[in-house]
């Protein structure tokens, strides 16, 4: 067994004008499929080939000699992650399970909005901003670079990439722009409730 690259849950150009099929043809058709194709390289005739995605992170996570194997398949797992979180015609304030949880844990919408775009936009460099259960409460965080709330034992919720490949071609520097975008028109809460289980 190999890990694949997994399609886009949604046709390449279904989030224009707010994630452009141009950046996906990048970020989906070459960022993510490097991620892949490393990671099935570094695997390769070693003990890790032939485990799930999951097994290969935890099993590569805090090892020096393992670190760019981490890299990638950390990377693999929090992009095919990222697809599933955007929809066309998403955003805005969420409904369910998820909607109650962030008026009880985060202070509610406007002010978990806030926080989410200031995670996103205060994170140096590259990395991801998200959302996830922490022992039973939802709390929002930032990982550098491919780091993973998984290592942490942490449930991911609900993530944006916030590495320049995931913006520059529609945003240039403007990130908190494509937070703002992410935020208003592309979040999947039906994703988010349904992670919630
Ligand atoms: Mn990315």
């Amino acid at each position: 067994m190999t890990i694949a690259l997994p399609e886009l849950p949604f046709p390449i150009a279904a989030l224009e004008p707010h994630i452009s099929a141009r950046t996906f043809e990048f970020h989906h058709g070459k960022h993510h499929k490097a991620y892949v194709d490393n990671t099935n390289k570094l695997i390769e005739g070693t003990a890790l080939a032939g485990k799930d995605l999951e097994s290969i992170i935890q099993a590569a996570a805090g090892d020096p000699a393992k670190k760019g194997l981490f890299n990638n398949a950390a990377q693999v797992w929090n992009h095919s992650f990222f697809w599933k979180c955007l929809k066309p015609g998403g955003g805005g304030k969420p409904t369910g399970k998820v909607a109650a949880k962030i008026d009880a844990d985060l202070g509610g919408y406007e002010k978990f909005a806030a926080d989410f775009k200031n995670a996103g936009a205060t994170q140096f460099g590259s990395g991801w901003a998200w959302l996830v259960l922490k022992d039973g409460k939802l709390e929002i965080a930032q990982t550098a670079n491919a780091e993973s709330p998984l290592t942490k034992g942490h449930k991911p919720l609900l993530v944006v990439d916030v590495w320049e490949h995931a913006y520059y071609l529609d945003y240039q520097n403007r990130r908190p722009d494509f937070l703002q975008a992410f935020l208003d028109h592309l979040i999947n809460w039906d994703f988010v409730n349904a992670n919630l289980g």
